[in-house]
């Protein structure tokens, strides 16, 4: 019976009038996969907004802001297929190790989650069945897919972060996040850095190496693909037209290596 509970959590926490838990952009025969982990903000119906007013879904705690709209217009730049979680991370955070107890945090930045605080292990497991397991399964079908056609496909991860934590402003425009594999981390640096106007971070804020965010490690790394994870900082894609000046700034230093076949390869050490 316990069983059977369970499963029934897991058929209703998705009902009708919520969106699909992954939004896919196509692009027949691409060769480079964007993922973007925290695109929204959204929480299924049945989980009564975690019990957050707008203002705190509407913060960094609930998503990246600005992330999903450049995945969008870079996907488009390049070419590129891309997919994008539905759901906020507060829901269940797909960057994250879904054992964790990081992966459904009750405190998020000082703020409670209330829906968040008592969960059973059914709720929980209901939340990876409905929100995590499709996104990633969307990812692991376009990996499979062009592998199945001969191609080993680039991986990029799209994130932004807050302009400050902890009341330290962090300097950083954009930050490029790596761990061994820097195929496309290193010559992605240099070509940013060429522009003096831009402070670039190097795994900062934070550090791929500590362990390496669930998506990039779990689809690219432990596979061997080429990847790399750039962090925008939120004030510089806020709106549209920022969105769009980093797209188009990511794109133009992301072509050149992209356009090397040797990239698509699978990583020797
Ligand atoms: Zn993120």
């Amino acid at each position: 019976m316990k069983r059977r509970s369970a499963e029934m959590v897991t058929e209703t926490l998705l009902t009708a009038q919520d969106p699909d838990p992954v939004e896919r952009l196509v692009a027949d025969g691409a060769r480079i996969i964007l993922s973007c982990d925290h695109a929204s903000n959204r929480v299924p119906r049945n989980l009564a907004r975690l019990g957050l007013g707008d203002e705190a879904l509407g913060r960094h705690i609930g998503w990246d802001i600005g992330a999903a709209a450049v995945t969008r217009r870079l996907a488009s730049a390049l070419g590129a297929a891309a997919v994008l979680a539905g759901y906020s991370r507060l829901v269940i955070d797909c960057n994250r190790d879904p054992d964790d107890s990081s992966s459904i945090p009750a405190v998020s930045d000082d703020i409670v989650i209330p829906g968040n605080r008592t969960l059973s292990a059914a709720a929980r497991r209901a939340r990876r069945a409905a929100v995590f397991a499709p996104y990633h399964a969307a990812l692991t079908g376009l990996i499979d897919a062009a592998l199945g056609r001969g191609v080993v496909p680039a991986l990029i991860s799209i994130h932004s972060f807050t302009p400050a934590l902890g009341g330290t402003a962090r300097p950083w425009h954009v930050g490029i996040l790596w761990d061994g594999d820097g195929r496309i981390a290193s010559p992605l640096l240099a070509a940013l850095r060429g522009d003096a106007a831009l402070v670039v971070g190097d795994n900062e804020p934070y550090s791929a190496r500590r362990p390496a965010g669930y998506t990039m490690r779990h689809h690219a790394l432990e596979r061997g693909l080429p990847h790399v994870a750039i962090e925008i900082r939120q004030d510089g894609i806020a709106d549209d037209a920022g969105a769009a000046m980093w797209a188009e700034r990511l794109a133009t230093v992301l072509r050149p290596i992209l356009s090397d076949g040797t990239l698509y390869r699978l990583w020797q050490k």
